[in-house]
């Protein structure tokens, strides 16, 4: 099954919160690339990262950590139990990386 829809989605989210994304998806892809948020901190500097706040970092990381995990193929699988991750619970919760089980 593709994740490709989860994937605009979470590209959709970074944009609203105001990161642009030029050259993002392409160092996912790339070997070796540095680390997605460092890129994203050295592009936008330190004046977006504080006005959005520490749950607006948190949840840059959180959605940084999906793209990696969708990059490496992991995506929409628990990162604690394994299991798959619904579909309906991706749709509310495309950064999440853990089943209902393991959230609750
Ligand atoms: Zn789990």
């Amino acid at each position: 099954m593709s994740h490709h829809k989860y994937k605009l989605k979470l590209l959709a989210r970074l944009r609203e919160l105001g990161l642009r994304l030029d050259g993002i998806e392409d160092a996912l892809e790339a070997p070796h690339s540095k680390d997605w948020e460092e890129m994203a901190v050295e592009r936008e500097g330190e004046e977006v990262l504080e006005r959005l706040g520490e749950s607006g970092q948190a949840e840059i990381s959180r959605i940084g950590a999906a793209l990696q995990r969708l990059n490496d193929g992991d995506y929409g699988y628990c990162v604690k139990c394994g299991s798959e991750i619904a579909d309906t619970r991706l749709e509310l919760l495309p950064d999440t990386p853990f089943c209902v089980t393991c959230a609750g």
